[in-house]
């Protein structure tokens, strides 16, 4: 079952492997441990696209290659592994995995799955086969080892990738089941590697997204946030619309891309992101957050105002409700919340124009996003174009151009 694919059929060279993996892996091998890059920089490679980070397998366990390097440590609680440093640079070191115990036997199910079937733990220790096949798809199950030039595939990946089919090694409803997460890598993936998901890996998908609701929100957080930042963030958000997997990840995302003006201040919004990460710009996940809830505040503070409440406390209770509303489901981060808090209680003070309140504004620290976001709503067709216009006029004037702009009582 096991294919070993030489430099000549896959032509990935050592010097493609980044120096502190490249080290790592020599001082493992040299210990008499073997020593593989695996999964998303072997894959990439193949690709021909850059990895981001490189990480390697090892039948040491986490003691014995600790011991072999002076800057490392071993992180992870549920999944224990080392952080070997060198320089600047942190490559991943795991243990092999082995299969769980047989979960026939329902003490072995409560300890290692939930009753959803979701994996509790995982730190078995198993060989490089019994590894390969509890990762996700096989394509992200090939090592490479860097001294022999090799690339070692249990599972036909390599021809899968060739084939740019993303495929789930096993069955795919277990899988989902295990890891509900699973989905929304299938949905990133794909988008990232340009790539079909096979069709019974897709099959499941709809009927299993309401197990998302089951993942830890801080686990949720990190994969939108991985998935939101890919550069292919527009074909991701339409592809987990079309399977139905948005549900309880961002609530009301469906109403909201209903909505004539909704749907298009969200693609607009996205579309931006992915053009910045394209041009390896810096994006702010909270000014990717504060548009995809934008329309769902606008819709909260139309109804308190409807109901006779002050404007601005309507839209500051209004904020309030959408952000713990998303706290269940997702664990947006304090320092994220504040921003995007910051960024939609601004978007009024850009209407008045009179006295000394435009300067103000303009001095105000947030001032770049909360500008940036009333484009996005000019842009959208919610707000004026000429008011953008003025702003952008009136941000890049001196004070005395600025002065005169102010309209006259
Ligand atoms: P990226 O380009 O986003 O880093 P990646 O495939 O490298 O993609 P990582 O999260 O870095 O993603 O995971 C590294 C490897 O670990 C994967 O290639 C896969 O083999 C395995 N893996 C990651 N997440 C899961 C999961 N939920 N279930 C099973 N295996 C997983
Ligand atoms: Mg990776």
């Amino acid at each position: 079952k096991l294919h070993i694919i030489p430099f000549s059929k896959h032509g990935i060279n050592r010097t493609q492997i980044s120096p502190c993996a490249l080290k790592t892996a020599h001082v493992l091998q040299k210990a008499g441990f073997s020593a593989f890059i695996v999964g998303g920089a072997v894959r990439d490679l193949l690709l021909g696209l850059k990895p981001k980070d490189f990480d390697i397998a090892t039948n040491a366990t986490p003691e014995q290659a600790r011991s072999l390097f002076r800057r490392s440590r071993i992180i992870g609680r549920r999944f224990r592994l080392l952080h070997v440093m060198c320089g600047n640079e942190t490559v991943e070191v795991s243990t092999f995995r082995g299969p769980l115990p047989d979960s026939d036997t329902p003490t072995e199910v409560k300890t290692y799955t939930d009753q959803h079937g979701r994996l509790l733990r995982d730190n078995v220790f198993g060989s490089q086969e019994e590894d390969a096949v509890r990762r996700d798809f096989t394509l992200n199950a090939l090592f490479y080892d860097p001294f022999s030039e090799e690339i070692y595939d249990y599972l036909d990946g390599y021809n899968d990738l060739k084939a740019q089919t993303l495929r789930m090694i096993g069955d795919p409803v277990t899988r989902y089941r295990e890891d509900p997460v699973r989905m929304l890598r299938a949905v990133r993936l794909a988008a990232k590697l340009q790539m079909q998901i096979d069709p019974s890996t897709a099959k499941p998908i709809g009927d299993l997204a309401p197990l998302l609701q089951n993942v830890p929100p801080a686990r949720l957080l990190d994969e939108m946030l991985k998935l939101l930042l890919s550069g292919h963030a527009l074909s991701c958000v339409v592809d987990l619309r079309q399977r139905g997997l948005h549900h309880g990840l961002l609530p009301m995302l469906d109403v909201i891309l209903e909505q004539p003006l909704g749907e298009r201040f969200i693609t607009l919004a996205l579309k931006n992101t992915d053009d910045r990460i394209q041009q390896g710009k810096h994006v702010s996940p909270a000014f990717l957050f504060a548009s995809l809830l934008w329309h769902e505040v606008l819709a909260t503070w139309n109804s308190y105002k409807n109901s006779g409440e002050n404007p601005l406390t309507a839209l500051y209770r209004a904020i309030d409700d959408v952000l713990s509303n998303q706290q269940k489901n997702l664990a947006i981060p304090r320092r994220f919340s504040a921003t995007i808090t910051e960024i939609w209680s601004m978007q009024p003070r850009f209407e008045s124009r009179a006295g000394r309140k435009p300067f103000r504004l303009v001095s105000h620290p947030r001032i770049r996003a909360a500008y940036d976001f009333m484009l996005l709503r000019c842009e959208s067709g919610e707000i004026s174009q000429e008011l953008a216009i003025w702003w952008t006029d009136f941000m890049s004037a001196d004070t005395d151009t600025r002065q005169k702009m102010i309209p006259k009582p």
